[in-house]
Parts: C-alpha cells; structure tokens; sequence
C-alpha cells in the first residue's frame, strides 16, 4: 500500500500506482472504494488490454542485452503496438510484461500512464453517474 501523510485537516494518501487522493479520511475512504469498483467492474465486461491510450516503455536487464534491445531501450509504443510488436510477451503483473523480443530475452515492458488513465477513466465514469 501507499502511505498516509497526515495534515492537519485533510488526508493526502498516494495509492500503489501513484494516484494521490486528497481530502478528509471519508473522502479518500470513498475515492478508493469508487477506485476499486471500478477496477472490478473493467474485470468483469473484460476490460481490453493494450489499449492505444496505453503508454508501455521498453527496458532492458542492465548491461546484459544484446545490439537489437538496446536500440529499444528507453522506448515507448502504444499499447495496442505492444500485443503486434512483441506477440510472445507474457504478463508478469497488470502493469509489466516480459517482451520476450526472442529467445533469452530479459527486456520487459512497463505500463508508465496508467495514473492518468485511472483518473480520466474515473473522472469519465463519475461524470456519468451523477
Ligand atoms: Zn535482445
Ligand atoms: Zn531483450
């Protein structure tokens, strides 16, 4: 979990994917909840991943990558470019993947947006609701 800094009248909590929420504890109390409502629900219609909107970087294992990685180091595709660029990757959590570019293969693919996307989808669906 992320960490709580306690101010005078408001909470300011940072959740594990960098989304700060700020306000008194019932309103952090209900983001978060609204957050992990909405996480479910994405889960549950099937939520698509490696949408355009996606921003994925390319890493290498330090100093351990051949000439073609390391051209790639550094780089960021969409995420839809990331399933038809490197169609053998496998998921390692929601937000990285093991590129598996070829054979021994120790690159990965990190998800870097995923807090503004979070928040626009949140802000999307809050505004539809009320
Ligand atoms: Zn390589
Ligand atoms: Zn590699």
């Amino acid at each position: 979990m992320g960490c709580i800094h306690n101010q005078p009248a408001s909470e300011r909590f940072e959740t594990v994917n960098g989304i700060i929420i700020e306000g008194d504890a019932s309103r952090v109390l209900a983001t978060l909840r609204r957050i992990k409502n909405s996480m479910l629900v994405w889960e549950a219609v099937g939520y698509e991943r490696f949408h355009p909107e996606e921003d994925w970087i390319f890493e290498t294992k330090s100093g351990r990558s051949c000439p073609r990685c390391l051209s790639l180091n550094g780089r960021v595709y969409p995420g839809d470019e990331v399933a038809r660029i490197f169609p053998n990757h496998v998921p390692m959590s929601p937000t990285e993947v093991s590129a598996r570019l070829h054979r021994n293969c120790g690159c990965r693919l990190r998800w870097i947006n995923i807090k503004e996307m979070l928040q626009s989808r949140l802000h999307r669906e809050s505004s539809v609701v009320r």
